[in-house]
């Protein structure tokens, strides 16, 4: 068991060896071509931490031909599925023994807390490349017989070059979500990771690197969403791009795809109901309620930010709510004992406080938390007391929109039909969450909330294989198992004759 100071130390140490961060394109390291650098912040103190160089619009287009070349030359994508899925259990291997180190800087530059970075976070990015290797050797397509006529059959093969542009929560997690599927399908492609927290994908660059897969198969670029972003969304040589980040994000993405008709998978916000019947267990609801929306900081995206609670539990539940709330430890994130830390920006702080004020001026109440935490050793940091809101209407704009950090809203219901409407009455679809001991009611209700995913009694424990992703303003496609292979390979449809069938001799007469 580490302690803080080990961790701290660790940070400290992996910080003064860390290089000015460079994109990774062709195979080779480089500054890129605009010569401008930006800075990372770690949200704990607000000090800088690492240099990066932005590749811009030209280094992100450099980048699309490495990754078009790679694709082209067949190194990858013709690779045998058994040598590919090698290398990629190499990469997971690879992420295992350098585990401590990529949670150490994930923490440092994101604020999210080491333990929940460490233990799930880091390790469940390695089995991402172990399943989808597992995965890569199965890909297998239909086949239709007719009997003495002919053969229709279907293949999957590699779409082409793909963008991989993610969000700054959980970013080794994302990235290796979508590096992995779109790698073990055959694609090339290139990464581009947001800029508040550029730590992680380039240690992902690192293990890439050394598990030695052919030049340009994977390629990472920094910079903004309006230059580097934009410039990989337009550029004609990307076949499909996979997205996660806000909804509004999403839907320039969208815009600036369109001249070239690109393919989406798209996960975006989330605002996601978690529903206490009087009839659940209650403890464990409450466990769940809180862990659900107050791990990694709040900054989640399928966080449960709205707690609706049947009204004869509504009093008790919330008092002993707002009891436990009220006990989560805050503060530095690399202290094993720490259950939320700083959110990731200055300006995020900033954005998730306005909607406390946003909160109390449309009438609700702040039942818990809702200022920064008096402590002087925490001064400097992006921190937020987890908060509780309470005496919310459905139409105010704490329950409509994502706030994205340790903000929980707390609404009363009188039965399934006021659950169901309050839980579906948000533009967004993520999940849910739903709580009852009665089986029919869980039956009954779950496939009825408007979202992609639905847990019942249970506080987002899934299969890998299981499909995920959001409908309505959440997202467009779903990612994980044979759904990923879905996204990321093309899918041809041969029909192959026997020679027998007749065929209409369109002037064969003279
Ligand atoms: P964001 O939309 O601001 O940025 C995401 C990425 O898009 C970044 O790399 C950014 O640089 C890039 N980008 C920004 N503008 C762009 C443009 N015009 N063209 C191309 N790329 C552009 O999101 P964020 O603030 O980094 O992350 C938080 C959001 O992500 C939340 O809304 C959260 O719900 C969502 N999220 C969703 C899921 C999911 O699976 N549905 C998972 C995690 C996070």
């Amino acid at each position: 068991m580490q302690t803080t100071t080990d961790y701290a130390a660790m940070s400290q140490r992996l910080l003064e060896q860390l290089p000015p961060l460079r994109n990774f394109i062709g195979g080779a390291w480089t500054e890129g071509p605009t010569g401008e650098t930006f800075t990372s912040i770690n949200p704990a103190t607000n000090q800088p931490i690492a240099t990066v160089h932005a590749a811009g619009r030209a280094g992100a287009q450099q980048a699309v031909r490495a990754a078009r070349a790679a694709f082209d030359s067949g190194a990858w994508s013709r690779m045998a599925p058994a040598d590919r899925a090698r290398a990629l259990r190499r990469i997971a291997d690879l992420i295992r023994q350098r585990a401590d180190e990529i949670a150490v800087l994930e923490t440092t530059d994101t604020g999210i807390p080491i333990t929940q970075i460490r233990a799930g976070q880091v390790l469940r990015a390695a089995d991402n490349f172990d399943f989808f290797a597992e995965m890569a050797t199965q890909i297998t397509g239909e086949t239709y017989p007719v009997e003495g006529a002919f053969l229709n059959y279907s293949v999957h093969k590699p779409v082409g070059v793909a963008a991989l542009i993610t969000p700054w929560n959980t970013p080794f997690m994302l990235e290796t979500w979508k590096v992995a599927p779109c790698l073990a399908a055959g694609n090339t492609c290139v990464l581009k990771p947001a800029s508040w927290s550029p730590l992680s994908a380039y240690l992902l660059a690192q293990v890439i690197e050394e598990a030695d897969l052919p030049p340009g198969t994977f390629n990472l670029v920094y910079g903004s969403g309006d230059t580097v972003g934009t410039a990989l969304c337009a550029d004609p040589e990307v076949n499909l791009i996979s997205f996660t980040g806000e909804t509004t994000t999403g839907k320039q993405l969208m815009r600036s795809g369109a001249a070239t008709l690109k393919r989406y998978s798209m996960e975006l916000g989330g605002k996601s109901p978690v529903i206490v019947f009087a009839d659940a267990d209650l403890d464990r609801a409450l466990d769940a309620a809180i862990f659900g929306v107050f791990s990694l900081n709040g900054e989640r995206c399928t966080a449960g930010t709205r707690l609706l609670l049947q009204r004869s539990i509504y009093d008790d539940f919330v008092a002993r709510l707002i009891e436990r709330v009220r006990r989560i430890r805050v503060g530095d994130p690399l202290d094993p004992a720490t259950e939320v830390g700083p959110l990731i920006h200055a300006r995020h702080l900033e954005r998730v406080m306005g909607y406390l004020d946003i909160a109390t001026a449309e009438g609700a109440t702040i039942a818990v938390g809702g200022r920064r935490p008096d402590r002087p050793e925490l001064a400097a940091g992006n921190y937020l007391e987890p908060t509780v809101i309470v005496d919310v209407r459905n139409e105010m704009r704490v329950a409509q929109e994502e706030i994205f950090g340790p903000v929980l809203t707390v609404l009363p219901f009188a039965d399934e039909e006021e659950a169901l409407r309050l839980a579906n009455g948000v533009r967004y679809g993520l999940d849910a969450y739903l709580w009852t001991s009665d089986v029919g009611r869980a039956t009954r209700l779950a496939p009825e909330i408007e979202a992609g995913m639905v847990w019942v009694n249970s506080q987002n424990v899934r299969d890998l294989r299981t499909p995920f992703g959001g409908m309505k303003e959440s997202g467009i496609g779903r990612e994980g198992g044979r759904h990923s292979f879905e996204f990321y390979t093309e899918t041809r449809t041969i029909h192959v004759a026997f020679g027998r069938h007749p065929i209409p001799r369109f002037g064969a007469t003279p």
